[in-house]
């Protein structure tokens, strides 16, 4: 999720094809077909993921390549309407474009990067699936939607990314705020990974969370 869900957004899906993945389960618009095929790989497994961790897909999710995603705070990388089910991610040929050299993620090739945005924002999607009617605070949100992103990757690239924005051991759960979010997202996620893998908090956590028994909302 793009900060706040009411910003104004804007894509262009310039020239694309639909394509099908996980019978039904995901629609995928893509100027390509072999990008198709790569984010159609990386939904099924990081929804694997997220399944294992108790988030369910319970209705069909649209998925949209597009050349840019603007809103008025600046430019992401990807994002989740969660009123229509649909998450737009940039073509991986413009990351190049969007990110600042400085960004942990200007560390990541685009194919891994590609799948961390997907399980990023497929985390945001289920949990909404999951939580049904509940609304969740965008904090949470974002903190099971970082935690997983990490969770998924391959330990190396993991360690690419904390490494670039490391935060101190043991975990701060003050910092898992919305503010901080804002203002340092990978050391956010960081911390919310380092959070999610303690062992008293993990799946059960994001479960507490999901059920509307749990919070980091202030
Ligand atoms: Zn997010």
């Amino acid at each position: 999720m793009a900060i706040a869900l009411a910003l104004i957004f804007s894509g262009h899906a310039a020239n694309s094809e639909t394509q099908e993945c996980g019978n039904g389960a995901f629609t995928i618009e893509t100027p390509s077909q072999s990008l198709g095929t790569q984010l159609c790989g990386d939904l099924l497994d990081a929804r694997d993921l997220l399944l294992s961790c108790g988030l369910e897909q319970t209705r069909p999710i649209s998925i949209k390549v597009v050349g840019e995603i603007s809103h008025p705070i600046g430019k992401c990388l990807s994002y989740f309407e969660c009123g229509f089910d649909v998450i737009s991610i940039t073509a991986p040929e413009k990351f190049g474009d969007i990110l600042s050299p400085y960004d942990p993620y200007a560390l990541l090739p685009p194919e891994v990067l590609l799948e961390s945005l997907v399980t990023h924002e497929l985390a945001h999607a289920l949990v909404t699936q999951s939580a049904d009617a509940r609304d969740i605070d965008i904090v949470d949100q974002e903190y099971i939607a970082a935690a997983l992103e990490l969770e998924n990757m391959e330990a190396t690239w993991r360690e690419v990314l904390i490494g670039a924005a490391p935060v101190s051991l043991p975990p701060k759960p003050d910092l898992i705020d919305i503010m901080i979010y804002g203002l340092a997202p990978r050391k956010f996620a960081t911390n919310a990974w380092q959070h999610f893998r303690l062992t008293e908090n993990g799946c059960s956590l994001i479960a507490r969370i999901v059920e509307g028994r749990f919070s980091f909302a202030r």
